[in-house]
């Protein structure tokens, strides 16, 4: 294959040798699931110490972490927010011998984006990881291909590259999660969206995060770009339904006061 066709990756979108970090300190498991992997054609490094796979991670640009969560130095719950937190969007499948619901949330919450209980088929793996990485090639095709920007109050936001200037010249770089939940509330501004429509658009059928979850999410955009978090004007509560997105603030009060947006009308409220 030539150079650009390697660039550019061919087909699906995808690059042609996908780059997978796998975290897991099991040697022979990691060492089956490395395998695995390379004989699907992608490009596998692994690592066992959890300090070090943050490192890894960050170090350099991946197209999925696989993150085992019981680990020495740093659990992957603990390397995934951290990560998060230091702008990284990489794609994350937690495996874990823990399968209760709860750490299915936990991991949710930490920003991952699947999650995977042990012990799994190889085959269940394989096609989990394949989905993802399907996805986020369609995904960043359709950025890329519109070039997207969305603009709000006098925050900017790009879904090609994911960060953004607030209104008070914070810059934000947001998670590949939030960046979609933001991606999902403006393709249908104006409307209320359902909760359960931001999970099936978001996270699929594969797995169910709680309707808090995305609560949570919510509170995290509102507090990255809202003035006042407390009263929000473009991410919207819809009381026991979900979310509105409105692109203008809206604060329902005359135009051309400039008090109107500051004033404590119920901007934020359902209507
Ligand atoms: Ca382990």
């Amino acid at each position: 294959m030539n150079e650009e066709a390697r660039k550019n990756g061919h087909g699906s979108g995808r690059r042609s040798t996908p780059k997978i970090l796998l975290v897991e300190d099991e040697r022979h498991l990691a060492q089956g699931i490395a395998e695995n992997l390379e004989d699907e054609g992608h490009h596998v490094t692994v690592e066992s110490h959890g300090a070090r796979a943050l490192d890894t991670l960050l170090d350099e640009t991946w197209d999925l972490a696989i993150l085992d969560v019981m680990l020495p130095g740093l659990d992957g719950f603990e390397i995934c927010r951290r990560a998060r937190t230091q702008g990284s969007n990489v794609p994350i499948l937690f495996l874990s011998a823990r399968g209760e619901v709860d750490d299915r949330i936990r991991g949710l919450e930490a920003g991952g984006d699947d999650y995977l209980p042990k012990p799994f088929h190889l085959r269940e793996l394989l096609l989990r990881v394949d989905r993802i990485l399907d996805r986020t090639a369609r995904e960043t095709q359709a950025g890329a291909s519109t070039g997207e920007e969305v603009r709000f109050g006098d925050n900017v936001f790009s879904f090609r590259t994911y960060e953004g200037l607030s209104w008070d010249e914070r810059s934000h770089t947001l998670t590949h999660k939030e960046a979609m939940i933001l991606r999902c509330l403006v393709r249908r501004r104006g409307e209320v969206v359902k909760r359960e429509d931001i999970l099936e658009e978001v996270w699929g059928h594969e797995v169910f995060p709680s309707t808090r979850t995305i609560d949570n999410f919510i509170l995290r955009l509102r507090k990255r770009f809202e003035p006042d978090p407390e009263r929000p004007v473009f991410f919207h509560t819809v009381r026991g339904v979900g979310y509105r997105f409105t692109q203008a603030p809206s604060a329902d009060a005359p135009s051309g006061d400039p008090r109107a947006l500051s004033s404590s009308n119920e901007s934020g409220s359902p209507r």
